[in-house]
């Protein structure tokens, strides 16, 4: 076999560098080459068409329409589960290297690629340029290191239980659970379809796939690059639709095995809910994975630079709009800094150029879509009585759907902007008079996802290491930007079921243990 080389995360592209801002300009023009086609389902590797399809827009842009795409019925999901049932007695039993090679293939295939994938971002989700080539590179690094994750567990699980000699043989191996239910969000349409979509898969699983709404060209594009390299038809069953109809059929089918979701708390919790009934015919309890919503606090202390403070509440908060389960949206300001802090936050926000980014020159672009902007905007109205506006608060969609980065201050910890997930380009800022207060103010959210530290006092460091409640803690950066393989990701509290994607873990929650004892 050949050699595998350790995992290292795929690096980001340099845009100071013009050549690659060459190469970005080359990979819309990709992407403008086959805007507008039609993508039918594919179940049992066939291009199904049906007579329900939508419309992939630009956010950027409505006038522009970047693919026709094909929606499942019930009908579609059935015949869909029934390929995913035959798939799964082959694929569970194909040898992990096989599978884990599809990855490899994929992961190259992608990168080669790579201007292409990011520049399909541009255009469907509205990234920038440098939040679109992170996705992709996560997209990379997912597959690259979950194809070692299933070597590893293949070959070494064995070796972590012991056999008596001249008495017993023990065998541990871990295997696939079954046919999956595969629902993903728009914010990272690549990196988190392909981590939700693979993992599943490299295990020995087969699946159905529903990706968002609004983003399903770009679930297409990766399905084609798998195929591409290898991935048997039957192993994923492509089946966008809504929510509400295939999503629900897939959830509560007494066939699906498990299920793995991102996306909002709200249907994270109506999934788990669902999942725990069991249905007539059913002879398992189905495995959920939930990764839901954040409300993520920056904590700014005593002493810390100031500049830097407001460039990491900046990045941290506007990154993609905002629009990022770890983005933060709370900052807890130490009383001695408040002042200085708003001041340069302001500055710093007043830099952000809004606007399409297929312009390498904007740093932010939309938000996702009509439903998107209108929440966002209602809770701008709410900001508005619940504290001071220090910068933006407006919104604009006659062309696409953009909202100015947002910034609330002298805003009670209890506010319902404090509290809520708006998902948007909205920071709320409270200001606390001791660092124990700032912990204190951080832990009280249901959620526990992301949070950061900014402190030059080393007792307060770690202090928060113990006290604050998050599944990732940064101390001194930003609270956005994991990285496969190196920051497993994931949240406590209702931020999810404290699963941890890109981490060591991660694929065993896909497979099931079987003990072989032979006597002698
Ligand atoms: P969402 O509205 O909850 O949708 C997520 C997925 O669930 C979509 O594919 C959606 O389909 C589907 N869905 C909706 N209703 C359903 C139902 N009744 N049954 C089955 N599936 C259903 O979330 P989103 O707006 O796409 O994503 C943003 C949210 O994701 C935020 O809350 C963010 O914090 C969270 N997020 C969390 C993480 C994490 O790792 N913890 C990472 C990224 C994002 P439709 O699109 O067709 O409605
Ligand atoms: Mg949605």
């Amino acid at each position: 076999m050949m050699a595998i080389y350790p995992f290292k995360m795929e690096p980001f592209t340099d845009f100071s560098n013009k050549d690659n801002i060459k190469r970005y300009h080359e990979g819309l023009k990709v992407v403008e080459s086959y805007l507008g086609s039609e993508y039918p389902l594919v179940i049992d590797g066939e291009r199904i068409k049906t007579n329900q399809t939508i419309v992939s827009k630009n956010p950027s842009d409505h006038g522009e329409d970047i693919g026709i795409v094909h929606q499942a019925s019930l009908k579609e999901a059935k015949i869909a589960m029934e390929s995913a049932l035959k798939a799964f007695e082959t694929w569970s039993k194909t040898d992990a290297k096989m599978r884990a090679d599809v990855l490899f293939k994929a992961a190259s295939i992608v990168r080669k690629r790579k201007f292409e994938f990011s520049a399909l971002m541009t255009k469907e989700a509205g990234k920038p340029y440098n939040e679109a080539d992170a996705d992709t590179a996560e997209a990379i690094d997912f597959m690259e290191y979950y194809a070692r994750q299933m070597l590893e567990i293949s070959d070494n699980k064995d070796k972590q239980v012991l056999s008596r000699r001249n008495l017993e043989r023990n065998e541990y191996k871990m295997i696939p659970l079954g046919v999956g239910a595969v629902i993903t969000p728009w914010n990272f349409p690549l990196a988190i379809l392909t981590g939700m979509t693979t993992s599943a898969v490299v295990s020995g699983n087969t699946i159905l796939l529903k990706p968002a709404s609004t983003t399903q060209v770009i679930a297409h594009k990766l399905l084609e690059a798998l195929e591409e390299a290898g991935l048997p038809k039957g192993v994923i069953n492509l089946v966008p639709g809504s929510g509400s109809t295939v999503g629900e059929f897939m959830i509560n089918h007494p066939k699906t095995r498990f299920i793995s979701f991102t996306g909002s708390k709200e249907v994270g919790v109506h999934i788990y809910e669902q999942a725990a009934k069991v249905q007539k015919g059913q002879t398992w309890l189905k495995r959920v994975v939930t990764e839901m919503g954040g409300k993520d606090a920056i904590v700014v202390d005593e002493g810390y630079d100031v500049k830097q403070a407001a460039e990491i509440l900046k990045a941290s908060a506007f990154g993609f709009s905002g629009q990022k389960c770890s983005a933060a949206s709370r900052a807890i300001i130490l009383e001695s800094m408040y002042d200085d802090v708003l001041e340069a936050l302001k500055a710093e926000v007043q830099t952000i150029k809004l606007g399409n980014p297929e312009d390498e020159t904007i740093n932010m672009g939309p938000v996702n879509d009509e439903n998107a902007f209108n929440k966002i905007k209602e809770y701008i109205g709410i900001g508005h009585d619940e504290g001071r506006l220090l910068v933006g608060g407006n919104a604009d969609d006659a062309k696409g759907w953009f909202i100015e980065p947002t910034v609330f201050y002298d805003v009670d910890p209890k506010a319902r902007i404090m509290q809520e997930e708006i998902f948007g380009p909205v920071l709320s800022i409270t200001k606390v008079k001791t660092f124990d207060q700032a912990l204190a103010v951080a832990n009280d959210s249901e959620y526990g996802l992301t949070g950061a530290v900014l402190s030059n006092n080393r007792e307060h460091l770690e202090k928060a290491k113990a006290v604050f409640h998050v599944g990732n803690l940064y101390l001194n950066r930003k609270c956005t930007g994991a990285i496969v393989g190196y920051q497993p990701f994931g949240g406590f509290d209702m931020s999810g079921t404290d699963s941890k994607a890109g981490g060591p873990e991660y694929l065993q929650l896909f497979m099931q243990g079987k003990t072989i004892t032979e006597q002698f």
